[in-house]
């Protein structure tokens, strides 16, 4: 039977994966060793059967019931052995890439990736999504149901982490999955050498991250925005962004210079303007401060060099900008507090550029940060926001999905009193005033899908209130005359 799933593998290999004859009696030879088989299949195959499938995963699924004991770096090998050569997939996306353009390039890649089983799922499908219409501006909120995104390790030798370029082709990767079929494509931005990868976990349309050739830490100077805007000028159609660079406000992976990349029309790039501001000498580039759930600078110009000099004065001034008034401490005797979200995007020539400022310095009553969530409010989310949340597509924890079911339960259901559900489901005793206040609203009368929508707008406000928190120059008297304090400092004029 082994032998039979070898030339199925052979000819899907053939159809979705661009295995040319050369290369059938080499990849074969290799599967029958790999497999433990003598002598290869000789009767016919159903085409058609394979002709079906989208995946690899039901003749992988097939394999297993005969050999029970394959890891998940024996399914690996399999892949990469019928995978193309990374220096094929390059060759082959680059060619695409100037024949038809970035985004075919890409589907290109994100096809292969599917077809040799790199990525998880044909797209982000098994998410949950909602949209939460606030009061100004709505938010999209999702619930990544896939594995949790893996918070930084230690240090290895090799690779150094999880996203080094060593990854490539990796057995026994530490997160315990083979990236033997992964696929780079390098990418350079001036002189500067990266790689554009998709990522595993894909939560939005070619979910990516453009990653520096070297193992070199997160940062945050105009040169960040340099970067994605010659990204831009490569892959017009994406938006490119990048988390600070600075713990509990930030990246979760701060040790590897990396961006995030892909093509969701994301909210915050609706938003409209609170104030428009200007700069004397830089009359070419339009600054906006928008009326956003969180502070955020927007600039808007087809002159490049105008973005980078306005960016690097916004940046440069608030990483050391002190206001007492409320409590944003830039600099603490040398120590850094303070940094950005960068988000860019282009249409037709021009470039537009959000600068999402983020500070985390923390003090006895607010120990998590002053501009963070508040304690009270990590039953939702109690992972840092970061650029996909302050642009407005709120990604929610996968434990969530569970929890809400629950809390959907309670809502639409009397048989069973509260306490005995949280007695007997532990995961909801973080919730409980958050229960407490929905059950008070809405009692326990509703239909299913009624509770639901009750439970989704409830977990959508408090989100708009995570992301309020986190905001520096907060919707008060006090936040926006900091707001003003700052504009005042850098010399830009409100219009
Ligand atoms: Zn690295």
């Amino acid at each position: 039977m082994v032998d039979l799933i070898i030339e199925k593998l052979i000819l899907y290999a053939t159809l979705y994966l661009d295995l040319e004859s050369e290369d059938v009696v080499f990849v074969r030879n290799g599967l029958l060793h790999a497999l433990g088989v003598i002598a290869p299949y000789q009767g016919e195959i159903d085409i058609e059967e394979i002709k079906k499938l989208s995946s690899p995963l039901p003749i992988i699924d097939e394999l297993k019931k005969i050999k029970e004991n394959l890891s998940v770096d024996d399914i690996g090998n399999i892949m990469s052995l019928i995978s193309p050569r990374p220096k094929d997939v390059i060759k082959k996306f680059n060619e695409i890439k100037e024949r038809e353009g970035a985004d075919q390039a890409v589907s290109y890649l994100y096809n292969l990736s599917i077809h040799n089983n790199y990525l998880m799922s044909s797209d982000g499908y098994l998410n949950v999504e909602w949209l939460y219409e606030g009061e100004i501006n709505d938010i999209m909120l999702s619930i990544n149901t896939f594995k949790p995104t893996e918070l930084e390790t230690s240090s290895s030798i090799y690779p150094k982490c999880d996203l080094c370029y060593s990854n490539v082709g990796l057995f026994n990767s530490r997160n315990d999955l083979s990236k033997s079929n992964l696929r780079v494509i390098p990418i350079k931005l001036i002189n500067e050498d990266w790689f554009f990868q998709l990522s595993k976990y894909s939560y939005y349309s070619e979910h990516s991250i453009l990653v520096n050739l070297e193992h070199i830490p997160m940062y945050i100077t105009k040169k960040t925005v340099q970067n994605e805007l010659l990204f831009l000028d490569q892959f017009p159609n994406f938006f490119i962004g990048i988390n600070s660079d600075l713990k509990n406000v930030g990246s979760s992976h701060l040790s590897h210079m990396h961006y995030e990349c892909g093509k969701r029309d994301l909210l915050i790039t609706h938003a409209k303007p609170r104030y428009i501001l200007r700069k004397k000498e830089i009359p070419d580039c339009e600054i906006e401060y928008l009326d956003w759930h969180i502070s955020c600078f927007k600039l808007r110009s087809k002159n490049k060099s105008s973005i980078f000099k306005l960016s690097e004065i916004i940046i440069n001034n608030f990483k050391k900008h002190n206001d007492d008034e409320i409590g944003l401490v830039g600099d603490d005797n040398g120590v850094r507090h303070s940094s950005m979200i960068i988000l860019s995007t282009k249409s037709g020539d021009t470039y537009t550029v959000y600068l999402i400022p983020r500070n985390n310095y923390n003090t006895k009553e607010y120990p998590s940060g002053i501009f963070n969530t508040r304690y009270e409010n990590l039953n939702i989310k109690d992972e840092p926001i970061g650029l996909m949340e302050s642009a407005g597509f709120f990604i929610l924890p996968a434990r969530l999905k569970d929890e809400m079911n629950l809390m959907i339960e309670i809502l639409s259901s009397t048989n069973y009193s509260i306490s005995d559900i949280i007695e007997s489901n532990s995961s909801l005793e973080k919730h409980i005033p958050f229960i407490n206040n929905l059950v008070v609203k809405y009692g326990r009368k509703n239909s299913r899908e009624a509770a639901s929508a009750l439970v989704k707008y409830e977990i959508g406000k408090i989100s708009e209130k995570i992301l309020k928190d986190n905001s520096i120059f907060k919707d008060t008297i006090d936040g926006q005359l900091a707001l003003f304090r700052f504009l005042e400092s850098i010399e830009l004029e409100v219009k």
